[in-house]
């Protein structure tokens, strides 16, 4: 016998031992014996071989009621999440927290670089425990901590949960702005200058001939004043927000006029497709779900947004709004020119929460000042290859570089990288915008030097 043929009688043996020949065979005769027979004759075969299977009729109950529990699973949730929301937590329940918390952080010998655990001495933890912001808020250092205290990595761990925060727990949040800022002024000074758009007319297209630069962005950030920042916000100040923003963008004028769609009403295909294409947010990390950046979502989030999809304003996706402006080209000339339009149109129905000491305020200490980001999404191939000297040079220009997601250096895609600012405390909006035109133009430039050493070598 040839080992095929060996394999093959095996193989039968086996078939028969297990059954599997004789549950097809009275399928099959059963089949034979049936008057009518059946259009779709697997499925009879498939019938008969399992009895206990549901049929359709039975399977599409099944699935509707799959399908009704997971909505009702969902509606309970959030259901639960409103009430757990609503439940106040006693002083002594907060100092418990709090003091457990803190020893969890200053116990963890492997993460010791949160400027929180840095700056927040035995002493102003003391201090601090009991006290709270102004009613009706009331919020207590643990509320801005709390992401701090579960997220050891966190390289800052603490979000302001009101704008009184800043001077409520100052002595804490004061030194890790200057720390993460760079600031080493003294106590008095102001570290934020006024607001200065400057001449809009001095910033240009980058790259005319588009060659390099993909898309172009800068983004403001900014919180309603009298309401408190996310991690304090109650459902019901969520929707406030919404409804603000929505009502001051209802007097937009020409290419700012665009819509309002609030993240419930766009499913979620939607929502994934905007978000690839930059002009929607999603839910982050789990700092920010700790700091209680999501609760009561999808709940007063949105976005507004002309038909070009180059003004935009994100509502609660951390602070209240993202005011954005973009284009799909280099033109930064253009793109600060429309947010600075689209700014003061805002400002002329929201009044926003200030500081006389660090400028607009954000939950987030790294956002603090001019809040401003600019960026263009670029692609250098050349200079790309030598990482060290990209880096070397964008450190010198004050720069950033980041992946295209959002992410680090690592997640580049395809050589396309997000350049911007570093700083945002300290100088004047103008000179932000001016840093990052000026750092863009010298990668640009050492990009082309490159091109033709390439071509004489
Ligand atoms: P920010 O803190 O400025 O909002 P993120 O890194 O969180 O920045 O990015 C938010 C979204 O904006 C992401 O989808 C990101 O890809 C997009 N984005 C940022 N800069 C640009 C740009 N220059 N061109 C296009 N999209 C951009
Ligand atoms: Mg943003």
């Amino acid at each position: 016998m040839t080992s095929i043929e060996s394999k093959r009688v095996q193989y039968r043996k086996y078939l028969e031992r297990a059954g599997v020949i004789d549950a097809l065979s009275k399928a099959l005769i059963k089949l034979y014996e049936e008057q009518n027979k059946p259009e779709d004759a697997i499925r009879f075969v498939r019938k008969f071989m399992c009895e206990s299977c549901p049929d359709d009729a039975q399977y599409d109950v099944m699935k509707n009621d799959l399908e009704e529990a997971k909505t009702h699973i969902s509606k309970l949730e959030q259901e639960l999440e409103r009430l757990r929301g609503q439940i106040k937590k006693s002083p002594e329940e907060y100092q418990e927290l709090t003091t457990e918390g803190y020893k969890s952080l200053m116990d963890d010998e492997e993460n010791v670089s949160s400027l929180l655990r840095k700056y927040l001495t035995p002493e102003l933890l003391e201090e601090y425990m009991l006290v709270t912001t102004p009613a009706p808020v009331d919020a207590y250092l643990y509320d801005c901590a709390v992401s701090g205290f579960e997220h050891h990595d966190a390289p800052v761990g603490i979000f302001a949960a009101d704008a009184d925060s800043y001077d409520v727990f100052n002595k804490l949040f004061d030194p890790i702005i200057k720390d993460y800022h760079g600031q080493m002024d003294n106590e008095n000074d102001v570290l934020q200058k006024d607001p200065d758009f400057g001449n809009v007319d001095e910033i240009e297209n980058l790259d005319p001939e588009r060659k390099y630069i993909l898309s172009a962005r800068i983004r403001l950030a900014r919180n309603i004043e009298g309401l408190p920042f996310f991690p304090k916000l109650t459902e019901k100040q969520f929707i406030e927000v919404e409804e603000k923003v929505r009502s001051a963008t209802e007097t937009m004028d020409g290419e700012l006029i665009g819509s309002y769609l609030t993240m419930a009403d766009i499913d979620a295909e939607t929502q994934a497709e905007m978000v690839k294409r930059h002009i929607l947010f999603q839910r982050g990390d789990e700092k920010l779900t700790t700091a209680g950046c999501y609760r009561f979502w999808p709940t007063g989030r949105g976005v507004y947004h002309n038909p070009a999809e180059t003004f935009l304003i994100w509502v609660n996706r951390q602070d209240h709004v993202h005011i954005m402006s973009m284009a799909q080209c280099g033109d930064l000339g253009d793109v600060y020119n429309r947010l600075v339009n689209g700014l003061t149109e805002l400002e002329k129905t929201l009044a926003f929460a200030r500081h006389p000491r660090y400028g607009n305020l954000t939950a987030c200490p790294t956002n603090l000042g001019t809040t401003l980001r600019a960026s263009v999404h670029i692609r250098l191939p050349l200079l790309s290859k030598d990482p060290d000297r990209l880096l070397a040079l964008a450190e010198e220009q004050q720069l950033q570089v980041r992946g295209t997601d959002g992410g680090e250096l690592s997640t580049v895609e395809d050589g396309v990288m997000d350049i911007s600012n570093k700083r945002k405390l300290g100088f004047t909006e103008f000179e932000l915008v001016k840093t990052l035109q000026d750092g863009v133009v010298t990668l640009i430039n050492a990009e082309e030097e490159l091109e033709i050493s390439g071509q004489e070598g």
